[in-house]
């Protein structure tokens, strides 16, 4: 059994101490820094965080280790003859996450702490993670409370450790935890539905004070998911949720709990309830079913530190967003119209894709790290990480379909309750290839779905296919009023919007942050970087820069004066349909299938969809 003690209480100065002592026999001991990390689909892990990494003998002798010179992540030991245990002492440097390793890194300041465990930890090679043994004991700041799906013992030691019960590293790595100065804790138990815990954290005691219609919304929630799948992977569900502008967005999927990431006032200003931060604990939760209990056969491995193949991503990741995104409406964490502009936001974006061109949605997937985060010039081009959305897409299609093949008798709802089952004798992880998948919506409903995954995934494509919709009753086309999805995001992202219209995005200062291949600006030769300091003659103003849009049917162009590097020039951007945005409009005469998915489900719900 490793023992594990894990000091954070100097987390705020950005370092993390750990003490592990490891059972060993004499001779050549391999060690490993976790590396790919499971919820990241990446070798994410940050080694270059390590700073400090001491191995001596339980009488406080030096043993020497090397790291593997063809990986940076394996160090080899050589354990001296009589040598039964060995200690090392790690130290990382905490609070320097980068785009891969935000949700799995641990980071913290002077009132809270999120703590991965994979970042204070070294485990043996050969073994598998489920079989080895830790003991693990955790030293946080006085007075602080903590969350996590880890059973602990009632109280901390005089010199405050909190002992947690053994466990597998496996279990360690995949149950994270947060502590603060200020942690709210929500309890509940729906009928059926194993006992949920939610944990917020906050620096500020009011960010944690929302209201009781909001704990209503994650009760239902928990009903909603109970009535889609029909039971549940885990024998209790933790949710651990950050409230923090200190710290970047993110949330990650664990077996038992999910770590999430949003901004202070995130649950309790209206206007803040909504897009990502409303659906993103339904995603989470779904990923309990979806990625954690049912796992490509991949992306299923006894280490962390054997390669993984992620091509089954748009399944992975795409059924979780559209089941995550469906639950969130049916749960009243949010509305039906909002879900509706959301949809027509992530079709709009999905719609300039056209890197759809030369590589597939499933190259994506198989790509998926190399893609996190935006590229700064051309996304458009590259693709991004195309499998959420568009795989969410691709999943509204298949649910539309199998509504219709059989006159209404079946649909997704069918899917998940045979795809998700487990039964007692299931093991906790359960992996799956894309033919299990085939089969049974072929059983549900006979049609050619080899067929569709191939023209939808794995082939690339002149533009994005919108048959998802109008299977759904909608179809996509443009307003000239600005969505409120629109004013949430660009407040959000201090940013300006005109994709839909010239084809480009500024942040408020002028400065292009992205330019849309094939539209106007990008054939009058603007590209990102680029500043715009003045309109037709006028100085930049966001203001300015929507009312010139707005005039183009009557103008028929732009004049810009842009800044490159300390050059000015001027640039017309030829252009007259004045401002557009996406929207989701009904076809009148084909039934409004989206509302019916997203109506309520459980008859514990009392939400009404608007
Ligand atoms: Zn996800």
């Amino acid at each position: 059994m490793i023992q594990a003690e894990v000091d954070a209480t100097q987390v705020a100065r950005h370092l993390l101490h750990s003490k592990l002592t490891i059972p060993v026999t004499p001779g050549e001991l391999v060690l490993w820094f976790p590396k790919w990390i499971p919820g990241i689909h990446g070798p994410g892990a940050q080694i270059s965080n390590l700073a400090g990494l001491t191995v001596t003998s339980t009488d406080g002798e030096p043993i020497r280790w090397q790291r593997d010179p063809n990986e940076l992540y394996r160090f080899l030991v050589d354990v001296p003859a009589g040598t039964e245990s060995i200690q090392v002492d790690l130290t990382y440097l905490a609070n320097q996450p980068t785009k891969l390793s935000t949700g799995v890194d641990t980071q913290g300041n002077a009132d809270l702490l999120v703590m991965n465990f994979n970042t204070c930890l070294l485990y043996p090679e050969g073994a598998t993670a489920s079989e080895i043994p830790i003991s693990l004991r955790v030293r946080l700041p006085q007075n602080w409370q903590f969350g996590t799906a880890l059973s602990s013992e009632p109280t901390a030691s005089d010199d405050g450790w909190h002992q947690f019960a053994p466990t597998s590293l496996e279990t360690v790595i995949d149950s994270p935890l947060v502590a603060g100065r200020h942690l709210r804790k929500l309890e509940f138990e729906t009928p059926d539905f194993p006992v949920t815990r939610m944990h917020f954290v906050s620096e500020s005691p009011a960010a944690l004070a929302f209201d009781e219609a909001q704990a209503e919304r994650y009760r239902r929630l928990s009903a909603e998911a109970l009535n889609l799948f029909g039971g549940t992977p885990f024998f209790s569900y933790d949710y651990l949720v950050v409230c923090s502008e200190q710290f970047p967005a993110f949330g990650l999927e664990h077996s038992d709990s999910s770590l999430n990431s949003i901004p202070e006032q995130a649950l309790v200003d209206d206007d803040q309830r909504k897009g990502w931060h409303a659906y993103l604990l339904p995603h989470e939760l779904v990923h309990a079913w979806c990625g954690k209990y049912r796992r490509p056969e991949g992306m299923t491995r006894a280490n962390y530190h054997t390669n993984k193949q992620t091509e089954l991503l748009w399944i992975y990741e795409g059924l979780t967003q559209y089941l995550g995104q469906v639950l969130a409406v049916r749960s009243g964490l949010m509305t039906f119209d909002g879900h509706l502009e959301s949809l027509a936001g992530r079709v709009g974006y999905l719609s300039h894709r056209a890197g759809r061109k030369w590589r597939s949605l499933a190259d994506t997937a198989i790509a998926n790290y190399t893609l996190r985060g935006s590229s700064p010039n051309w996304n458009d081009l590259r693709r991004g990480q195309d499998y959420y959305d568009e795989g969410a897409l691709f999943w509204l299609e298949v649910d539309c379909l199998l509504r219709k093949l059989t006159q209404g008798g079946k649909s997704l709802n069918d899917f998940c309750q045979e795809f998700f089952h487990k039964s007692p004798s299931d093991p906790k992880i359960k992996p799956y290839e894309l033919n299990e998948v085939v089969d049974l919506l072929s059983s549900l409903a006979p049609h050619d779905w080899e067929g569709l995954i191939r023209r939808r995934v794995y082939q690339p494509l002149d533009q994005l296919q919108l048959d998802a919709l109008w299977h759904a009753g909608y179809e996509y086309t443009y307003t000239d009023e600005r969505p409120e999805f629109v004013k949430l995001r660009e407040k959000d992202r201090k940013t300006i919007s005109a994709e839909h219209s010239l084809g480009i995005r500024l942040k408020e200062d002028g400065t292009v942050e992205q330019v849309v291949p094939g539209s106007p600006s990008d054939k009058t030769g603007l590209a990102t970087k680029m500043k715009i300091m003045g309109i037709d003659r006028r100085k930049f103003t966001p203001e300015r820069f929507r009312s010139a849009i707005k005039e183009t049917p009557a103008t028929g162009q732009i004049e810009l004066l842009v800044l490159e590097g300390d050059t000015f020039r001027t640039l017309v951007v030829t252009y007259a349909d004045g401002t557009r945005y996406p929207v989701l409009e009904r076809v009148v005469d084909r039934p409004d299938l989206l509302r019916e998915i997203c109506a309520p489900r459980s008859e514990d719900s009392e939400a009404s969809v608007q």
